[in-house]
């Protein structure tokens, strides 16, 4: 049975996984702070990205732009004149909405990408089409919302000194792609992966950390020769997917969503969702592929007089590449990865909470226990703690049963618990007992270390 939002959102607050920002204030709507395990959880899913994406392939490399940007960016981007969501605001109770999220809410009618006129019509011709807040009946005229977050750079704010916070992290890569080409060794085909805040100022954020106006992204610029775009779209389609899998997501729960050739961004050829079956919202986006053609190289060679074409060095042709782009955020990552894990169930007639993270995304990878505070035990385990903490986040308890020190593990979904006993002072074995199946194995402290590697890296 899937666990509920509201359940989850208070399993995240009371384990330190995620907070609201801003609490002891009443909060900021939309707004939300990662505890001591999320940090943990968060950091680990950047990390498998990172690695998956750049560290294990010859054919990546990384870069970290900066958040503010020229303000000539967005414009060649198309991000001041595009960027827009559709705003319908109810005379009556003030309130604001996306009016394509409303009118779908109401009547099941998808009315994404309609004109501002097409949505202004639904609204005032379909009666299904009410206000949530007080089913009333009178909107004012759709129109659209820019969704970038506005700042000014120095002491004076005057419009030449207006900015914006960076919507998205792919157009650093891009404006860098000179630079990289010119830098590193890359050749056609080559990627360049970035991960980074981004801002958009949502007209209705929500599901938690699902949608909030200030959030991270990963997202990768794979160039390749015009011709062979299709098929690498659908060689990084696979990738992704298999990412997931191999990282525990049930294939269940993961579906394509191929986006409707009418209804693409402008700069898109084709994209794809990868979605996943959230249980607050059904199926949703967690990841787009997308293939952006050559349009952000040429719109940026156009808008600052660059020239950006690749000089393939073998057969001397110049030409503009194009782009595959897999894009998504951590914090949607880490939503999907704790409703899949969320599981409550009986073990030997007494109900326990447990999280069934993959090891390498679990905040802690193995706790160590001492059976007893008393000597030699506690130095012992304390021993073997030191010795190992370097390698990962790990956690030393010696507190409480050993029957209450598992279920702390268990819903913070450690997968390993290591405990040091009494006889280990004869033998020199601990036990290493395992989140989900709970079988315990013996084995001498010194194969601890290589013992624990194997069993993360899963
Ligand atoms: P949506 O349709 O859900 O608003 P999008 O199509 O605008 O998403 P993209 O521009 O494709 O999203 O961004 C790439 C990825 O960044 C998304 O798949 C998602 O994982 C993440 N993302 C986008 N907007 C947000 C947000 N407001 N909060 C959290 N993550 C986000």
């Amino acid at each position: 049975q899937a666990v509920t939002m509201e359940k989850m959102v208070a399993f995240c607050k009371r384990r330190g996984f995620v907070y609201q920002s801003s609490e002891i204030y009443g909060g900021l709507r939309s707004s939300y702070d990662y505890g001591p395990l999320g940090v943990e959880m968060k950091r680990n899913i950047k990390e498998e990205w990172w690695r998956s994406t750049v560290h294990m392939r010859d054919d990546v490399v990384g870069l970290d732009a900066a958040i503010i940007m020229h303000p000539k960016v967005w414009e060649a981007s198309g991000h001041t004149a595009t960027f827009n969501d559709m705003l319908v605001e109810s005379r009556t109770s003030k309130r604001r909405y996306r009016a394509d999220h409303l009118i779908e809410d109401a009547t099941g009618i998808d009315a994404e990408g309609l004109s501002p006129e097409e949505l202004t019509k639904i609204i005032q011709e379909d009666d299904r089409v009410k206000d949530p807040v007080d089913g009333g009946r009178d909107f004012a005229p759709v129109r659209p919302f820019n969704l970038m977050f506005e700042t000014y750079m120095g002491p004076v704010k005057s419009d030449e000194n207006l900015a914006y916070l960076r919507p998205e992290t792919a157009q650093g890569i891009f404006v860098n792609f000179k630079n990289v080409t010119q830098t590193s060794r890359v050749k056609v085909p080559f990627g360049i992966a970035q991960q980074g805040k981004s801002f958009r100022n949502e007209i209705t954020p929500g599901n938690f950390i699902f949608r909030t106006r200030e959030f991270e992204q990963m997202e990768m610029e794979f160039f390749v020769e015009p011709g062979t775009d299709e098929e690498w779209h659908e060689y990084w389609i696979e990738e992704r997917w298999n990412w997931y899998l191999n990282l525990g997501i049930r294939e269940e729960n993961l579906r394509r969503y191929e986006h409707p050739k009418e209804k693409l961004s402008h700069y898109s050829k084709r994209t794809v969702d990868i979605e996943y079956n959230y249980p607050f919202a059904g199926w949703s986006e967690l990841e787009g592929v997308a293939n952006r053609t050559d349009y952000d190289l040429k719109q940026h060679a156009e808008h600052s007089g660059e020239n950006l074409e690749y000089i393939d060095q073998t057969t001397n042709n110049r030409y503009y590449p194009y782009v595959i782009e897999p894009a998504v955020g951590p914090d949607r990552i880490m939503l999907a990865f704790l409703m899949d894990a969320y599981t409550e169930e009986e073990v030997n007639g007494e109900e326990r909470t447990v999280l069934k993270l993959h090891p390498r995304i679990a905040p802690t990878k193995a706790a160590v226990f001492p059976l007893s505070k008393k000597q030699p035990v506690s130095t012992i385990a304390r021993e073997l703690y030191d010795d190992l903490k370097g390698d990962y986040r790990l956690f030393y308890d010696d507190s409480g049963s050993i029957g209450r020190r598992y279920r702390r593990q268990d819903e913070a979904g450690t997968p390993f618990c290591v405990t040091v006993d009494f006889d280990t002072i004869e033998d020199k074995q601990v036990t290493i007992r395992d989140r989900d199946t709970l079988k315990q194995e013996r084995i001498p402290i010194k194969a601890v270390r290589d013992r624990l590697k194997d069993l993360i890296s899963g």
